[in-house]
């Protein structure tokens, strides 16, 4: 298990610093650590975020050498196909992706828009694999970037990860133009992917959206809201767990049982039953088709 500094916050969308628990859980993707980091929602706007949480130099051995890999390969391309069905149409614009690994949604972009002037930005990137894209191994504020610089801006599940999503809405304001699209896409805290079935990759996760909240943030930013789509192809959002979880519940299941697998025979009878309701009840599509699934991909128009 992994030593690490904790740090706790107050709402990045509107500052207080009161709030509610939700729930809690650990890293259950690595297992970096046991300790079931708390997930809350603010007192003053329902923002729902991970408090305390990692600070920013304890966050590294939770992305493990292995995470930004395989982010670019063939199987990739399906997805990208998807990602530009939520683009506007492009021509010639001038287009940025924040977290954008080593280009390849960018060349994807450029294939089927050749005339698109493309950029890159990635923190963690040590380069790009493609020429003709514009690259910047940055964090943001970039200075380099300059004002009303682009026409579109896309960010695929980066927003979420943020220490303070607050400083990159700040900057995508100040970097695209008066008309242009922030595309970009979240999970959904207002789910039962996110509320109930323990989906949520804490404590990578360190904001959970909603639309009511990304409504806050592009009032208080200078964005309209434009759009929010429901979306399950890009990433799977159905509730799948919501009735595991609630059967472990009832008969005491911890987060330790499931690092160990170590489960009673109660126990083992209960998940299964709830695996059993969640294949069932989560085999279609319906939050998707009600708006409430798990993963949204959102448009954000800068105001004039
Ligand atoms: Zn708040």
């Amino acid at each position: 298990m992994t030593v690490f500094s904790l740090e706790h916050v107050g709402c990045d969308l509107c500052g207080e610093t009161s709030y509610r628990e939700r729930y809690r859980k650990p890293d259950t993707r690595f297992w970096v650590s046991l300790y079931a980091f708390p997930v809350v929602e603010c007192n003053g706007c329902g923002l729902v975020y991970l408090n305390p949480r990692p600070d920013q130099n304890s966050m590294a051995p939770f992305y493990p050498a292995n995470y930004h890999k395989n982010r670019d390969g063939e199987k990739f391309k399906r997805r990208y196909d998807l990602q530009m069905t939520f683009l506007p149409k492009m021509a010639d614009a001038k287009v940025l992706d924040i977290g954008c690994a080593r280009g390849d949604f960018l060349a994807h972009l450029r294939g089927k828009v050749p005339t698109a002037v493309v950029t890159g930005v990635d923190y963690f990137s040590q380069g790009i694999g493609h020429d003709n894209i514009r690259f910047i191994r940055t964090l943001l504020p970039c200075p380099e970037l300059k004002d009303r610089e682009f026409d579109v801006i896309t960010a695929w599940a980066v927003m979420e990860h943020l220490h303070a999503p607050s400083v990159y809405f700040t900057e995508i304001a100040r970097i695209l133009k008066p008309g242009g699209k922030f595309v970009f896409q979240v999970p959904n805290s207002q789910s039962l992917w996110g509320a109930c079935a323990f989906r949520e990759d804490t404590p990578r996760h360190t904001y959970h959206f909603s639309p009511a909240s990304l409504q806050k943030y592009a009032d208080k930013f200078g964005f309209k809201l434009t759009k929010v789509v429901h979306d399950d192809e890009l990433f799977d959002g159905r509730g799948k767990g919501t009735f595991l979880h609630l059967m472990g519940r009832l008969t005491c299941v911890t987060w330790e049982n499931h690092f160990k697998k170590n489960f009673n025979p109660l126990q083992k009878l209960a998940l299964w039953i709830g695996k059993t309701i969640d294949s069932t009840v989560f085999s279609f599509h319906w939050e998707k088709a009600i708006g409430r699934s798990g993963n949204m991909v959102v448009e954000f128009e800068r105001k004039a």
